[in-house]
């Protein structure tokens, strides 16, 4: 799309286009003490990734979050829908602790952690396995295709839609067991689902982190553009030291110079970074904190007998020579919040029965009158069953002497096979003098006859036999 402007002359004018043409990025290839880190957390998360879902955890797969059966499996843990709380829990808890990690560190997820990040880095290998290194991997693109140019990039094409199709079968192995998977995938028994979300996980793997690359941190993600939010100056940030640096020169005008800055305008910093930033130009939001200038920059100083830290983690309050405070208000309330919600999540996950109970009252009558004695109230009993096991469940009524519960059942308890929900009229008996008030207060208690002492109750009201 391009935009026109009326000059002086009317025959005359001028195109501006609104887009930035996309100029492809050739990370040079750089070792150091954070690409090391870098390295390290890839493998650790990836493999994370594609072997948990492997794991068997007693008779059930370690992770499964089984969709048709609505239950999700973690590490011997059952949840249910109506466990939705631990869900949105975990959520808000990793929300926040993106937050505090953010206030201290600035972007570490960006830079260390992102699955953007990671399955780039890991695309970025294979390309660098099979076109070679920076320099000739510019001269590949650029030149005729040749046969070796063939081999090269269909060996790279190769193994990346490997690699997309197992990350999209590893995807969809959390989902549905990964064992009967992997025999639908031999036996060509795919379901429509499963080939579906298998081959789209495996394109936006592919896309993003083959092709648009840094373009996702830069256009799409929208952390990049609102962690800023978080940041303050005693944020950890990578940053160029310019009072040391500058004035940046190299060759024979450096040699001439009488006092050159410690820079020598080798621009590795600029070569080695995945958005293709020169980090000289200041803080920018195009940073993902990937510290490859660090590294590559610390080489560069080595190797000219220049101390180390040209590039570094600081803050912005340490490069104007002020003190930094890690603990400071921002940090702490987040911390607070942080460890307030992990604590709840840890108490409610212990308390958490594997009985669900609900109890409606008739709306037809407050009460009906059995005998000359006797009154009774009638509700609908609900009850879960969220455990692994096929159990037994007897139901019990407190709160005013002499309560009777009958069940809408012959044997008088409830049975609920795993993940049942069993629905019960209940009637709940008591003598006209016991009940003599409009309103009572009675808890319900439904518990497992086993031995395991499982129980939960609610309160409810009773309506009594009151003139
Ligand atoms: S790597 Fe260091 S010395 Fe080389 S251009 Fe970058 S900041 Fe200057
Ligand atoms: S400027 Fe440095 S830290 Fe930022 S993305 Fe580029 S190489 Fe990584």
């Amino acid at each position: 799309m391009s935009k026109q402007a009326e000059t002086n002359s009317p025959d005359e004018t001028i195109e501006l286009s609104l887009y930035k043409a996309h100029e492809k990025v050739y990370p040079r290839e750089i070792k150091g003490r954070f690409q090391f880190k870098r390295k390290l957390a890839v493998w650790v998360l990836l493999g994370l990734f594609y072997v948990l879902p492997w794991i068997t955890w007693g008779e059930q797969q370690a992770i499964l979050f089984d969709l048709p059966q609505r239950r999700f499996y973690i590490f011997g843990l059952t949840l249910w829908p109506q466990d939705f709380i631990f869900l949105a829990l975990m959520l808000i808890i990793a929300a926040f602790a993106l937050f505090f990690f953010t206030a201290l560190a600035g972007r570490l997820w960006c830079g260390y952690a992102c699955p953007q990040t990671v399955w780039t880095e890991v695309f970025i290998w294979l390309e660098q396995w099979t076109e070679g290194n920076r320099n000739k991997r510019m001269k590949l693109d650029k030149g005729p295709w040749t046969r070796e140019k063939i081999l090269r990039k269909g060996s790279k094409q190769f193994l990346w839609i490997t690699f997309a199709l197992w990350t999209g079968f590893t995807f969809v192995g959390f989902f549905t067991p990964i064992k009967e998977l992997a025999e639908h995938i031999w036996q060509w028994t795919m379901g429509p689902w499963e080939t579906f979300w298998l081959f789209f996980y495996a394109l936006a793997t592919y896309g993003n982190a083959g092709f648009l690359r840094e373009q996702v941190c830069l256009y799409m993600c929208p952390y990049a553009r609102f962690q800023s939010a978080m940041f303050d100056k005693e944020t950890l940030i990578i940053s160029y030291d310019e009072q040391r640096g500058e004035p940046r020169m190299r060759g024979k005008k450096r040699r001439e110079s009488e006092a050159p800055g410690d820079c020598i305008d080798c621009t590795m910093c600029v070569q080695v970074c995945p958005t293709g930033i020169d980090i000289r130009d200041g803080l920018q939001y195009e940073c993902i904190a990937c510290a490859a200038c660090i590294d590559a920059c610390d080489e560069v100083m080595e190797k000219s007998g220049m101390p180390k830290g040209l590039i570094k983690y600081t803050t912005e309050n340490a490069l104007q020579g002020k003190p930094t405070h890690i603990l400071r208000p921002r940090t702490l309330i987040y911390m607070v919040i942080l460890l307030g919600l992990v604590t709840a999540f840890g108490v409610s996950l212990a308390n958490r029965s594997a009985i669900d109970m609900n109890v409606i009252h008739d709306r037809n009558s407050f009460y009906r009158v059995v005998d000359a004695n006797t009154i009774e109230n009638v509700y609908t009993l609900k009850v879960m069953n969220k455990g692994t096991e096929a159990t037994e469940y007897a139901v019990q009524a407190t709160g005013l002497d002499g309560l009777e519960v009958v069940l809408g059942l012959a044997d008088q308890t409830v049975s609920a096979a795993p993940g049942e929900l069993v629905i019960v009229p209940m009637k709940i008996r008591a003598s006209k003098q016991v009940a003599n008030q409009r309103i009572h207060g009675i808890t319900v208690t439904v518990s497992d006859v086993a031995a395991s002492g499982e129980n939960t109750s609610e309160n409810i009201k009773y309506f009594g036999y009151k003139k």
